[in-house]
């Protein structure tokens, strides 16, 4: 088996400010070939650390992906480091130098000197074009370990990967790799384990990994087969169905969409609409419903009723239930969707009050008690929910909830 490594370069990675994207990119094209990243390692633009970092992934790996560092200025060390680390020259290349000379004649320029160290080369390795960029990429063969040196701004690595490092990956391919993503709300991880039990692939070529946060599950299945991704996703099928019928309804999603896409998408189809009431909410589920193309068929609008007064004045929720109940209770909400419902001719009514924190919470009416109600023509119903988490948590959840509501009962409607 070939472990493969990821070694990104730069110092700003190692700060609170950059992330490491090149990094997803480049696992994606290697899991397309069969392939798992074993390590990935940031190392700063130190010429020691470089060092040490490339000593250690020639002793661990026998794929290495090395990328940035290869700039024209003074804290592009990785040509020097990896020269040291593999006890080979540094050769200008003079074709790389026409390259790189042209790049600047043809908008005007003349190159500056510091340019020229991009044109060295490591004494034995092949030299990748650069179309996007000065600095081309390196192909170092060492004793059948591949140290592969690409240039960090990601509009140069990618296409230089897909052109000219992937087609020669091909050789290591160890199948094909078909990916599948189940996305679930409504239900805890800890039940979802639950339903699970006992249901875990015989067969090693597939995988499962199973992803929370709050108030969605992400489900996530690969399959690796030797001859096709058809045959892979055939393969993982039987192990798809065995699951989907343990979780049922709870899977809201097994194609990418997200739940609001689903939910616009039943509505279009049932010709049926909605308004939406939201309080804690503050317009979120309008904004998630807005995002989705072509929801104008479905979505006809939203208030956002703060104040007990924007309620009773907007929504005709009676000052007697928000004396009685309060303004987060099952009744407000019930009273809110309701009166959504009435005001804009919609079939279906969705509403939201609750707390989201930090402050205002009782002992009675804890932070993240949240209620969410439907109502339609046969009547409205109403759910109490308690999260946790932050203020955006809270919103969010209450917006996955009031979602998921609709959702459930659009199903029943479908024909
Ligand atoms: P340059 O000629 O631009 O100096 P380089 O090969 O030396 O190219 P770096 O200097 O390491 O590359 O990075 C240039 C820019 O590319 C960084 O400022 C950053 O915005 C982006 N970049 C570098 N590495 C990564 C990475 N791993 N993930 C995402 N972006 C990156
Ligand atoms: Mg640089």
């Amino acid at each position: 088996m070939k472990r493969v490594e990821i070694l990104a370069v730069g110092s700003e990675l190692l700060t609170p400010f950059f992330q490491d994207t090149n990094s997803l990119f480049l696992t994606e094209r290697l899991n397309s070939l069969g392939l798992d990243v074993s390590f990935k390692m940031i190392v700063g633009d130190e010429e020691e650390d470089l060092v040490l970092g490339l000593e250690d992934a020639v002793r661990l790996s026998d794929l290495i992906l090395v990328m940035g560092g290869l700039g024209p200025t003074a804290d592009d060390r990785t040509r020097e480091a990896a020269a040291r680390v593999f006890g080979r020259k540094l050769i200008p290349c003079p074709e790389v130098m026409e390259r790189i000379q042209d790049r600047f004649r043809r908008r005007g320029l003349s190159m500056p000197d510091c340019n020229r160290k991009q044109s060295l080369i490591l004494e034995g390795a092949e030299v990748l074009r650069n179309d996007f960029g000065t600095a081309p990429g390196q192909w170092i063969d060492r004793n059948g370990k591949i140290i592969v040196l690409l240039p960090g701004p990601p509009h140069e690595l990618k296409p230089m990967f897909d052109a000219h490092v992937l087609p020669r990956f091909e050789c290591f391919r160890l199948g094909h790799f078909f990916r599948k993503t189940l996305k679930l709300t409504g239900i805890t991880e800890s039940a979802v384990e639950d339903l699970m039990t006992g249901l875990t692939p015989d067969d090693p070529s597939l995988g499962i990994s199973i992803l929370a946060q709050p108030g969605q599950i992400e489900i996530h299945l690969k399959s690796l087969s030797p001859s096709s991704p058809e045959e892979a996703e055939a393969r993982l099928k039987p192990f798809e169905n065995a699951l989907l019928s343990r979780i049922g309804e709870n899977v809201f999603s097994v194609d990418g969409k997200s739940l609001e896409e689903v939910v616009g998408s039943l509505l279009c189809s049932l010709n049926a609409t909605l308004a939406c009431a939201e309080s804690c909410t503050g317009g979120l589920i309008s904004h998630r419903l807005t995002n989705v193309p072509g929801i104008s068929r479905g979505y006809l609008g939203g208030m956002i009723a703060y104040s007990n007064r924007a309620k009773t004045d907007w929504l005709g929720v009676g000052r007697d239930v928000l004396i009685a109940s309060g303004s987060v209770s099952a009744q407000a909400a019930e009273a809110m969707a309701a009166g959504v419902r009435r005001e804009s001719g919609a079939d279906f009514g969705l509403a939201v009050t609750g707390i989201a924190g930090p402050g205002g919470g009782t002992p009675e009416k804890p932070v993240g008690l949240v209620y969410t109600a439907l109502a339609e023509e046969n009547g409205v119903e109403s759910s109490r929910n308690l999260f946790l988490g932050d203020r955006d948590q809270i919103k969010f959840q209450s917006s996955q909830k009031a979602l998921d509501m609709l959702r459930r009962r659009l199903l029943v409607r479908r024909p």
